[in-house]
């Protein structure tokens, strides 16, 4: 049977323990054990099923992971207090000093500052390539090399991943892929297409109220439980955990993912060819003109559509700042960072979540002043958004205004 990532989710079903449709909050922080034993046994990792403490894990904890691991179709997961906190202790896990890191050059910002300023203290170092040219991939990896790390979508440029490529790659020279999917979840299964790690910002889609940060890694038993060593794992050490509250809170707004992104996506695609039919140079993974376009739908589970982001550019920055304040005194959206929202968001990336970037890499890459990135949100009616953004747009010149026939 094909893989169907939120019927994974649908299936799961763990009771509270009166029964109750949602599993019971666990609110501790600690464990008894009827047995000195006992106790032994869980702190050398031998006994299943005992916990010991809550930054090792904990109930909750437990099931948004198992869920979002039966979503990506790896045997477990870890969830983390941010996506940061789930990003930063897979590369440490991964790496020692004197290793090398390959990555794509448009990540999130926060993850380029990690790779770019923090992991070099450490002696680890990055190489960023155009992660759409598969030979620049290749010719990056030296004998240190030990990790490829990408996003399936990249933020902000949609730039998108040939994971099962990547993941050949990455065989051939023993490294692990590690793919951030904070941009796609449901539409791409990274770890069906060969991904050994798939990671998220739960911060986004997948919580999709803006109300908290949460990140996870879904991995091999292996890997996750290296991760929770009480002696070596760079999850239980860095000590970024996320609270039992949140975790239940999180695992109850998952459940209805498949049907936000199903949403989100309709009406991203909706605006995005309305958008580039007016002219505005749009891109969207759903649009033919985007270069990936073709690559993403072979990759995507098509009923999840090609996602709730795109950007356009409106030329200069100038513009991009007047517009996003005229669509949000005309309540189409928030000017914020973040995404997965209910309302649209829009903010430009190079001067927010991407200033980490330097301007000149900004350029290179193709992140110019006029970027405004769009998180496309749930509106019930997207024709009239559509019809308010661009009468916003030809407020400021630029878009004319349509001749009417008729
Ligand atoms: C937001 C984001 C992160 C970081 O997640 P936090 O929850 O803010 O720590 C990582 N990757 C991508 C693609 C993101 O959008």
């Amino acid at each position: 049977m094909a893989f169907k990532p939120a019927n994974n989710i649908q299936d799961l079903q763990y009771f509270g323990e009166f029964g109750g449709v949602n599993p019971s909050i666990s609110d501790s922080s600690t464990y008894t054990f009827l047995s000195a034993k006992t106790m032994f046994d869980t702190f050398e990792g031998n006994a299943d099923g005992c916990y010991l403490y809550s930054r090792h894990s904990s109930p909750s904890n437990l099931y948004l992971g198992e869920a979002l691991a039966a979503m990506e179709g790896t045997e477990t997961a870890n969830v983390s207090a941010s996506g940061m906190g789930a990003i930063t202790p897979v590369l440490l896990e991964l790496c020692e000093s004197g290793d090398h890191i390959v990555s794509s050059r448009t990540i999130y910002g926060g993850t380029y500052a990690f790779l770019k300023n923090f992991t070099p203290r450490f002696n680890i170092n990055t190489s960023f390539v155009d992660i759409t040219k598969l030979d620049l991939v290749e010719a990056a990896i030296t004998p240190k090399t030990k990790v490829l790390y990408c996003e399936s979508v990249s933020n902000p440029l949609l730039e998108v991943a040939d994971i099962k490529e990547l993941s050949k790659i990455a065989k051939k020279h023993d490294l692990t892929l590690v793919v951030d999917n904070t941009f796609s979840p449901l539409s791409i299964s990274p770890a069906k297409l060969g991904a050994d790690i798939v990671i998220h910002s739960l911060t986004k889609f997948i919580n999709g109220s803006s109300d908290t940060v949460g990140g996870v890694i879904c991995g091999s038993h292996e890997f996750i439980n290296s991760l929770r060593n009480v002696n070596t794992g760079a999850s239980m050490l860095l000590g970024s955990t996320m609270d039992s509250l949140r975790a239940s809170s999180i695992l109850k707004n998952l459940r209805t993912l498949h049907i936000r992104i199903q949403q989100h996506s309709k009406n991203a695609q909706y605006l995005a060819s309305k958008f580039e039919q007016d002219g505005i140079k749009t891109v969207y993974p759903g649009l033919k003109s985007h270069p990936s376009h073709n690559l993403f739908k072979s990759m995507m589970n098509s009923e999840y559509g090609f996602g709730g982001m795109l950007t356009i550019d409106v030329g200069s920055l100038a513009k991009a700042n007047q517009l996003m304040e005229l669509m949000q005194n005309d309540n189409l959206g928030y000017l914020a960072v973040s995404l997965g929202f209910y309302k649209t968001l829009f903010s430009a990336p190079g001067t927010s979540t991407s200033s980490e970037i330097p301007e000149k890499e900004q350029n290179e890459m193709g992140l110019t002043d006029g970027l405004i990135r769009f998180s496309i949100g749930l509106d019930a009616d997207i024709d009239r958004t559509y019809l308010k953004m661009r009468y916003c747009m030809e407020k400021l010149d630029i878009l004319k205004p349509k001749m009417i026939s008729k």
